[in-house]
Parts: structure tokens; sequence; C-alpha cells
């Protein structure tokens, strides 16, 4: 690794730590979440009217899980995920989540719907956790609201962080 690669991964560790993100290494004898060399772990994301959305209530592992609404035409019921970045575990209260539909996101406190970004490319919708609470696209977690659909990403300033990418730093 060269000199530039180093900063380079400084200025971008700094920046998960500002953001309500921690890294931290996934020792392999302990890797019973994902099995990666690194996580990242979202600390706080919001709803747009500034309620976080992790917490203590819905621990998945050892972790603060990110609890959301989540609604079809006939229920209402909650989900939490994992906020591990790229690990899929997750848990659904009072609703049954059927791989390939889509859903309804909302904050469980104020019951908003949470704001689509853009289409995916699977034909549903993502939508946006925003990283701070002004609520603004500069630093947002987006996912698709499709059950089963893989597609999510971390977007801070122009920097666009995948899942992939975050093993490299
Ligand atoms: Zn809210
Ligand atoms: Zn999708």
């Amino acid at each position: 690794m060269n000199e530039k690669n180093l900063n380079n991964n400084k200025g971008a560790m700094s920046i998960f730590n500002k953001k309500g993100m921690l890294v931290f290494p996934n020792p392999k004898e302990k890797r019973t979440i994902c099995n990666q060399e690194k996580l990242l772990v979202f600390t706080a994301c919001y709803c747009p009217n500034g309620h976080n959305l992790v917490t203590e209530n819905a621990k998945i592992n050892e972790f603060n899980g990110i609890l959301l609404e989540i609604s079809d035409d006939e229920n209402t019921g909650y989900v939490a995920l994992s906020p591990v970045y790229g690990c899929k575990t997750r848990i659904a209260v009072g609703i049954k989540l059927q791989d390939g539909k889509q859903y309804k996101i909302s904050c469980t406190e104020c019951h908003v719907e949470l704001p689509t970004y853009s289409e995916c490319h699977c034909g549903a919708h993502i939508f946006a956790l925003f990283l701070d609470k002004e609520s603004s696209y500069h630093s947002f977690v987006g996912a698709c609201n499709r059950i089963g659909c893989e597609n999510s990403y971390i977007q801070i300033g122009e920097e666009l962080i995948t899942s992939a990418r975050l093993q490299e730093l």
C-alpha cells in the first residue's frame, strides 16, 4: 500500500467516525455475525424529522438495531435491521414479510414515510435513512424497499460507499 492510499484511508475513517458510524476490525475467530474483515456499524440514523432510528430496544446480536415501521396494504408491523452494514439479519414483528414484495417503511416515532431517493434497478424504490439530523441527502444510507433485494449503499457527499468498497478501506 502506498502513501497516497494511506492518506485516503484516514480520510474515509474519520468521515465514518463523525457521521454516526464506526468501523472496527472483525477478528476471524469471532466472526459470528458477518464474515467480513471490517464491520461498519451505524450508531445513529434519522427519519426526516430527526428521530434516531437506532435503538437499544431492538438488539441484534450485541448491537443496537435499526427499528422501522413496515407496512403493506393490510398490515403494519415492525422490522429491526442489523446496524452492521452489509449484514442481512432482520427481525419482523407483527407482520409477515414476503420475499420479492415491496413495503412502505416509516419512522416508528412520527410515522412519516421514509423518503424515496431514487428507483432501484429492481423496479422498487430506494428509501433514505439520514446520517445527520438535518436530513440532507448529503449523507444518507439508501436501501431498497423490496424484501430480498440486497441493494444498499452509503452516500457521503460525493462518495458512494458499497459493501465491497468498505473492505478496501
Ligand atoms: Zn420520525
Ligand atoms: Zn431493489
